[in-house]
């Protein structure tokens, strides 16, 4: 046996499972396909202007959130620094500018302040939001998804809402129809509707950033999977780039090791996969392994969207007020995905407006910016993603953000624009997916794909599994699933 635990793929997930695993004294290897670790979260630099090529902004990483106890136990907060956002998003509606606090009185304050008469149904959503994240956070490693009873009993408000969207939780607190949309507009961050996004998601998602603390990695993003990557080494786990991983051997229904891309084989007592779910069951093993009815379910599970990203060097400063902006042309989230699951981008979208370097003024050479704009984005756009495409959607991109930054056409010194394609090419999630599967009812909480899998001493880590997508849960599951795997490799001896 080579190894305790072979880990395929060094996203956030991997990272957090095999760093515990090691600290505790197992032998594991990561298998990693791109030159760089960190997987979504890794940053480049082009003309001395530095991006992030994904994540906005992270919850949980004040002191007692999610992020900020894994690294302490890891004995590694000393060595990153967060940047609190506060507030931390503001948000243009047609009439009206609001803010996204980073603390939930605050936040909830606030919002009673614009509609009075709604105050009661705010503070009862969001005392909601708190029992369901925490009872979320509460759900041992150890609790079996096939035993519903014991949910119900000791997870009630959760289970309660299991099944909910936001959708149906809006319209059961607040009258207001311009409220609903306020209170809804974290679902976009999702990249699903009110209708759609499931209530257990959202719960996790607005208290990561109220209860948790929104900040962002001080410098580049990719220093945080570094930090996790060099304490694995420190506890002589190690880290295999440019290695991708082909196939995992299956021997009587158990995992036994992987297969390599020049054929070399690596045997472990287990392996986790922190890669592209489908891709693990359906390329690395082969549907002749799995139950047939597994195998229907995963095929008819629904990925994220994903983005059209443009990232831009500018000239000279911003006049902004907040570095996460986002952008509604009207009180509205469902038109846009009536286009999106179409396979379209609306004529006049929402869109993300980022200016990173406001926040890590290194982004960017003196007296210049950075700026990220986005749109959601289906992997599948009808006519495909072609140069023309990505021109013309950066030129309306441009057109709309010139309502916050004046003259950006004029000011634009350095310009590069990605698809879902780049990201899926980036990453290695399929569909270019930007938080695994899509946050709806039947794709969260407990009904996520299952980080025990149908093969034997095989796991999953990472937002294809539970709790969901996004830089806070990705660690969250890799903690929990390197928790299952220390009980069992220990019960084992
Ligand atoms: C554009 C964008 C914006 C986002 N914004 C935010 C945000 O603001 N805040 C937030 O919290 N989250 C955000 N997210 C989501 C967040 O980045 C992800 O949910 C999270 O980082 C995923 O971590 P993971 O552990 O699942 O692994 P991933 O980051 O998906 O990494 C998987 C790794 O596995 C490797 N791999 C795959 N196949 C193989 C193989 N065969 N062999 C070896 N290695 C392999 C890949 O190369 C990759 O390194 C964003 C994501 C995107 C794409």
């Amino acid at each position: 046996m080579d190894y305790d635990v072979i880990i395929i793929g060094t996203g956030l997930g991997g990272l957090v499972c095999g760093a515990l695993l090691a600290q505790r004294g197992l032998r594991v290897v990561i298998f990693e396909e791109k030159a760089k670790v960190g997987g979504c979260c890794t940053s480049f630099t082009r003309k001395g202007f530095t991006f992030d090529l994904s994540v906005q902004s992270i919850g949980g990483c004040r002191e007692g959130g999610r992020v900020w106890r894994l690294l302490e136990e890891l004995g590694l907060q000393e060595g990153i620094e967060f940047l609190p956002l506060d507030p931390a998003r503001e948000y243009y509606f047609p009439d009206l500018k609001v803010c996204q606090y980073a603390d939930l009185s605050s936040h909830v304050e606030y919002l009673s302040s614009l509609f009075p008469h709604e105050g009661q149904g705010i503070n009862e959503l969001y005392q909601l939001y708190h029992s369901i994240s925490e009872e979320i956070d509460r759900l041992p490693h150890t609790l079996s998804w096939f035993d519903p009873s014991r949910f119900a009993r000791e997870f009630p408000v959760a289970f309660q809402y299991r099944k909910k969207t936001l959708q149906e939780l809006l319209d059961a607190f607040i009258k207001d129809p311009r409220l609903k949309v306020i209170l809804g507009v974290r679902s976009s961050y999702a990249l699903l509707p009110p209708s759609r996004l499931s209530v257990i998601a959202m719960a996790s998602l607005e208290m990561s950033y109220l209860q948790g603390g929104v900040a962002v990695v001080k410098g580049r993003m990719e220093a945080l999977p570094q930090l996790l990557a060099n304490g694995l080494n420190r506890w002589g786990g190690m880290i295999q780039t440019r290695q991708e991983v082909k196939g995992i051997i299956v021997e009587r229904k158990e995992a036994v090791g992987v297969r390599l891309r020049e054929g070399e084989v690596v045997t472990s007592k287990v392996v986790v996969s922190n890669a592209d779910a489908t891709t693990t069951f359906l390329k690395m093993i082969g549907e002749e392994y799995l139950p047939p009815g597994w195998v229907r379910r995963l095929k008819g599970m629904k990925p994220s969207y994903s983005y059209f990203i443009l990232y831009l060097g500018v000239e000279g400063e911003l006049d902004l007020s907040c570095s996460n902006n986002e952008v509604f042309p009207r009180y509205d989230f469902e038109e846009e995905y009536r286009h999106l699951d179409g396979g379209r981008i609306p004529p006049s979208p929402p869109y993300y407006l980022l200016a990173p370097s406001l926040v890590n003024p290194c982004h960017a050479p003196k007296e210049n910016n950075t700026l990220c704009l986005s749109y959601k984005a289906p992997y599948r756009l009808s006519g495909g993603w072609n140069a023309e495409v990505k021109r013309a959607l950066a030129e309306r991109i441009i057109s709309q953000a010139e309502e916050i930054v004046p003259d950006l056409r004029q000011r634009i010194i350095l310009q590069v624009s990605s698809t879902p394609l780049t990201i899926e090419r980036m990453t290695g999630n399929g569909w270019g997916a930007a938080y695994g599967w899509a946050q709806i009812p039947q794709q969260a909480g407990i009904y996520r794909l299952n980080r025990v899998s149908p093969i034997d001493r095989l796991y999953l880590a990472g937002h294809w599994t539970a709790p969901g997508g996004g830089v806070a849960a990705a660690m969250a599951s890799g903690e929990i699933t390197a928790d299952l795997i220390w009980d069992r490799l220990t019960e084992e001896g």
